[in-house]
Parts: C-alpha cells; sequence; structure tokens
C-alpha cells in the first residue's frame, strides 16, 4: 500500500516524499483512513511504530479546510512530556510546509507570553501537556469549545504520571462532536474505561502486542554479585567498552541516579550527558540535540524524559537499573533496534532485583536472558558490599551512602561530585519510585502552579519546586506569589 492510497492530498502527499517515507507503516495504514473519515480512533502502539505520523496526517487533512479563531484552538494534541509535545509540534512542521497552520505549543520551558500571544492571534493546533493547558484555561486564556479534533497521545504514560483526572476534565471541556484520536502503547483498566467514556464508536487498530520486543535487538544481562553501586557502575563502563557500542541510552529509575551516573561516567572520559525532568529545558533540549547529531555519545536517562523521544540510530541501550515496571523495559530497549536496525540491549541484574527481572520475563514471555560472563572482571574489580544496619529502607540507604564513602577512600579515585550526589540519594525501594515519578509529575504540571494546590492534588513537591520557593515565606507562600506574571 502506498500513501497515495490512504486518501491523503496532494499536497500532504509532497511533504511527506520530501520526509523521505516511501510507504505507511501498519498503524499508518490502518489508522489513516478511518481518521480522514472523520471515525474515532483508538490506535494501540507504541513510540516507534510511527504513529505520530498516522494521527498528524489526518488531522492536517482537516484543519486544511476553515480558520482558527481568537483564544478558541481547532485541535488538541495532549502529550505526557515537554519532549514528546516538542516532537509532536516537529512533525506538524514537516508534513504541514504545505499548508498554512498555524501552532502553539503550551509546555514548561516555552516563554507564557509568546505561547499566549499566539493563542490570542488563534490556532490551528495546540499541542500541550495536561498541567500547563488548564493553568491557561484556568487563567481564562483559552476557550476549548472550538476543538474539532482531540488527540491524546502515550495515553498510558499519562496514567503512570497521574494526569488522567486532568484528561478527563479536558475532554469535559470539549464539545461533544469533536473527533478523537486516541494512542496507547497499553489499555490498563483505568485506560479502557476513559476511552469507553469519552470515545463514539473508535476504530480500534492494533499494531503489534504491547508487550513484544523487536526481533532485532540482542538481548542480554550482566549478573553483578551485589547491589553495591560502585560495582555496577564498574560493569557499566565495562559495557561501554565493548565493541560495537556507537551510542546509547543508558536508563535509570530515578533522577538521582541518572546524575550520579552521568557525573561518574564523565568523570570517567566517556561523553555522556543526564536527561530528566529536573533539568532545565534548555539543558535538555541542548542534550538531545547534541545527542541527535552524535555529539553526545551517550544519554543517561530516566523513563519520563526519554519516552517517545525520536532518536532514530541509538546502537545500545542499557538498564543500568531493573526498571521497576516490566513494561518500561519493553518501551526502553524499543529504542533500539528501530525500523530493522540491529540494536543490543544490555541490562544490570543484581540479586536484590530478582522480583522485578521476574516479571520482566513474564512481560517478554522468556524463561531467561542471556548472560554476559563477568565473572573474571568482579574478580579482577572486586568492591566490598555495603551492609545494611538494623530495619530495612531507611537502613539500607544509609548503609549506602557509608559504603559510598568507603568506596571514596578506595583504589580508584572516586568522583567528587559522585559522593555528594549519593549522599542525597533516597532509600532505593518501590515507594521512592513512585515518589520520583510524582515528582516527576509535579514539575512537568506545575510549571506555573501554586504550590497549595500541588499538594491538594497529593503530589510530591519536586526539589526544582523548592529551590523556587520565595526566600523567607517557607512553605506558606500564597498562592497569587507564585503566579508567572502575564506579558
Ligand atoms: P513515531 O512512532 O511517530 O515516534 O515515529 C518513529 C519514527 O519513524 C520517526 O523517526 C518518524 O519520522 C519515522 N517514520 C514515521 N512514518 C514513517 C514512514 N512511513 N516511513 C519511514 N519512517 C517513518
Amino acid at each position: 500500500m502506498s500513501f497515495a492510497d490512504l486518501g491523503l492530498s496532494p499536497k500532504l502527499l509532497e511533504a511527506i516524499a520530501a520526509a523521505g517515507y516511501e510507504n505507511p507503516t501498519p498503524i499508518q495504514e490502518e489508522a489513516i483512513p478511518p481518521a480522514i473519515k472523520g471515525h474515532d480512533v483508538l490506535g494501540i502502539a507504541q513510540t516507534g511504530t510511527g504513529k505520530t505520523a498516522s494521527f498528524t496526517l489526518p488531522m492536517i487533512e482537516r484543519l486544511s479546510k476553515g480558520r482558527a479563531k481568537a483564544r478558541m484552538p481547532r485541535s488538541l494534541v495532549l502529550a505526557p512530556t515537554r519532549e514528546l509535545a516538542a516532537q509532536v509540534a516537529e512533525n506538524f512542521e514537516k508534513y504541514g510546509v504545505n499548508h498554512k497552520l498555524s501552532m502553539a505549543l503550551l509546555i514548561g520551558g516555552v516563554s507564557f507570553g509568546d505561547q499566549d500571544a499566539k493563542l490570542t492571534r488563534g490556532v490551528d493546533v495546540l499541542i500541550a501537556t495536561p498541567g500547563r493547558l488548564l493553568d491557561h484555561f484556568e487563567r481564562g486564556r483559552l476557550l476549548l469549545t472550538g476543538i474539532e479534533v482531540m488527540v491524546v497521545d502515550e495515553a498510558d504514560r499519562m496514567l503512570d504520571m497521574g494526569f488522567i483526572p486532568d484528561i478527563e476534565k479536558i475532554f469535559k471541556l470539549t464539545p461533544m462532536t469533536r473527533q478523537t484520536l486516541f494512542f496507547s502503547a497499553t489499555m490498563p483498566p483505568e485506560i479502557q474505561r476513559i476511552t469507553d467514556q469519552f470515545l463514539h464508536k473508535p476504530v480500534r487498530v492494533e499494531v503489534s502486542k504491547p508487550a513484544t520486543t523487536a526481533d532485532t535487538i540482542t538481548q542480554r544481562i550482566v549478573r553483578v554479585p551485589t547491589k553495591d553501586d560502585k560495582m555496577k557502575r564498574n560493569a557499566l563502563r565495562e559495557l561501554l567498552r565493548q565493541d560495537g557500542v556507537k551510542n546509547g541510552i543508558i536508563f535509570c529509575n530515578r533522577k538521582s541516579t541518572v546524575d550520579v551516573v552521568a557525573k561518574s561516567l564523565q568523570k570517567h572520559g566517556f561523553n555522556a550527558r543526564p536527561i530528566h525532568g529536573d533539568l532545565a529545558q534548555a539543558f535538555r533540549t541542548e542534550t538531545l540535540d547534541k545527542f541527535r547529531s552524535d555529539e553526545v555519545q551517550f544519554l543517561v536517562a530516566s523513563d519520563v524524559a526519554a519516552r517517545g523521544l525520536d532518536i532514530p540510530a541509538v546502537s545500545h541501550v542499557f538498564n543500568y537499573d531493573v526498571p521497576i515496571h516490566s513494561d518500561d523495559y519493553v518501551h526502553r530497549i524499543g529504542r533500539t533496534g528501530r525500523a530493522g536496525l540491529k540494536g543490543a540491549a544490555m541490562m544490570l541484574v543484581t540479586p536484590a532485583d530478582g522480583k522485578h527481572y521476574d516479571a520482566i520475563l513474564k512481560t517478554i514471555g522468556a524463561e531467561e536472558i542471556e548472560a554476559l560472563d563477568f565473572s573474571k572482571f568482579f574478580e579482577e574489580n572486586p568492591v566490598r558490599e555495603s551492609r545494611p544496619r538494623g530495619g530495612k529502607d531507611a537502613k539500607e540507604s544509609r548503609g549506602r551512602r557509608s559504603s559510598s564513602r568507603r568506596d571514596n577512600r578506595k583504589s580508584e579515585p572516586k568522583p567528587e561530585n559522585d559522593a555528594a550526589a549519593e549522599a542525597e540519594k533516597p532509600a532505593e525501594n518501590d515507594a521512592k519510585s513512585a515518589e520520583d515519578d510524582a515528582s516527576q509529575k509535579a514539575s512537568q504540571r506545575g510549571e506555573t502552579r501554586a504550590p497549595s494546590r500541588r499538594r491538594k492534588n497529593g503530589e510530591a513537591r519536586s526539589p526544582r519546586r523548592r529551590e523556587e520557593a520565595v526566600v523567607g515565606l517557607g512553605d506558606h507562600v500564597p498562592a497569587f506569589l507564585m503566579r508567572e506574571v502575564a506579558r
């Protein structure tokens, strides 16, 4: 099947050809025709399948007729992270080169005033993260009653980040007559409930089972004898030095670990940069650009920051931490082996990771992932095991910290920053991970929100938020002081 068979206009076909695409991907083949006819679409597809074009192209087709009104966008795309939203915007620019569509991006790190000015003039396409959109709405800056098409992208990630109440609220602010294009890699019951409630007789399109891993990815693990972080970092460096490692993404479960690992790698002469939700948007954008242009070889990333990023040629994915949610394993390793290219995924597995590792095996339907033989390496590079004293989690963390201090004095020179970052590292358990997610969510949603409201929603305050607190007022800052001043 060719793009011409999908019912797209010559202007769009030209833009697609200019993008270098020859044939539609399976999700595009199945989703574009019903979307062009105006049906709701429920797309079950992961990133890397070409799903962005499968909603962008029909939207452009539809929006090519009609004009935008002030403060009443004609279409809305909701994405869970700033990066993903920015990527959707790039797609609109690429496929919409032959159309005169106006677009606004409501995400953190993008000037509020500029976007507001665009909204005032009227936009065809509004791309937003849910929290930022509601901020603008609550300030009376936009109306959603003119929405003709609404897209929810990566809905399962929205669920992980606690955005579902916001999504429901936004759905209710848009007209019943809208067309809805809804994408999710998995369909947990909460997502099913939303689609049952807000989609009208959707055409269901499923391109691959959520838990499948590409055949083009070679998966390996390294069994690390202890959960000592220094030993893990040693093993990671050894993996990065392997033949055939052109570039890679190193995934960690927590933002604090991302910082520690990135600094440690830099200290050991690796060309690595961190990316996570608490880093400044300008730094994140610069890091991604440099990674795409091969100026940076390794990206050390958290799941949320890396989700959906369009980075075409990654030779390797490294799981520094075993992901807590087995679906994340599938998403992480999906960053390599794309579009039929060969890729490799390596994961460090410590004795403490048994439960989560087993869950991954179950998810990918494997009995075991082949282990690389690192026994000689660990023999030659011993690290004294940290020994937790007393009760479980909090003390585990204390044990680790003291071990890291001990490590500082040992043979390999320990990066100065490692120790500092490590000392701040909280207990490594699932609850902390959830808190970390919540903190990412808070920093994502809370770009302009008052702290009282965030807490009311049960969200954790991110460290960045605390840094931004008004000096002298402690936690009791009146909401109006935290509002950005309209320009
Ligand atoms: P997505 O799943 O939307 O993130 O897309 C993944 C990658 O596939 C992006 O780099 C797209 O530019 C690319 N892509 C999308 N559609 C096609 C196509 N029909 N042929 C080749 N590449 C495509």
